[in-house]
């Protein structure tokens, strides 16, 4: 069984930890405790081939610290997390796909990453809408993802994603 370790950021609040809870439990932690910082794991399948996910959830990406720079040479892939009901949220991630690209000494495309955007369940409360999101993606090259951690949406699709490029990846080197 091939392992894979990724690291997921963002700003405070976006629901990262509720995002990885959901994904490795399948719960939705509604409790929050901005400085949760933990390792999580899942085992599950992806196109017949079994996988192990390594997940470490970050707290406090405010700002980009020798912390956060850490985590990223430590980490292959990246799940860039930011909130579908706070637009500033989306800046954050922005700067985080910069900096990993800077700390990896790598081109941008060539970093295994998924941009999820959380709290899909909360439409009234939108300010990022999915034309924007398809702009980026488009710019960036970059899948992203409409996810509810409370509804249990596209959460599980994210992270298969990010699989699928990690082995890629790793089949190039
Ligand atoms: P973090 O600081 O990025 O880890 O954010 P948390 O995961 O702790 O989430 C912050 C708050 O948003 C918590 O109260 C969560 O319950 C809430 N939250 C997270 N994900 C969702 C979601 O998909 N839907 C809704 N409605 N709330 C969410
Ligand atoms: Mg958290």
């Amino acid at each position: 069984m091939r392992e894979f370790n990724a690291v997921v950021l963002g700003a405070g609040g976006v629901g990262k930890s509720a995002l990885v809870v959901r994904f490795t439990q399948d719960q939705f932690l509604d409790t929050y405790d901005p400085t949760i910082e933990e390792a999580y794991s899942k085992t599950w399948t992806v196109d017949d081939e079994l996988v192990q996910l390594d997940v470490l959830d970050t707290a406090g990406a405010e700002q980009f610290t020798a912390i956060t720079e850490l985590y990223i040479k430590a980490a292959t892939g990246f799940v860039l997390v930011f909130s579908l009901i706070q637009e500033a949220s989306l800046k954050e991630v922005s700067n985080l796909r910069t900096q990993i690209a800077r700390v990896k000494g790598v081109s941008e495309a060539d970093v295994p990453l998924v941009v999820v955007g959380t709290k899909s369940d909360l439409v009234y409360e939108r300010e990022v809408q999915p034309e924007t999101l398809k702009e980026l993606s488009y710019q960036w090259t970059v899948p992203f993802y409409e996810t509810s951690a409370k509804k249990n949406s596209h959460v599980q699709e994210a992270f298969d994603d990010l699989v699928r490029q990690m082995r890629t990846q790793e089949t190039r080197q």
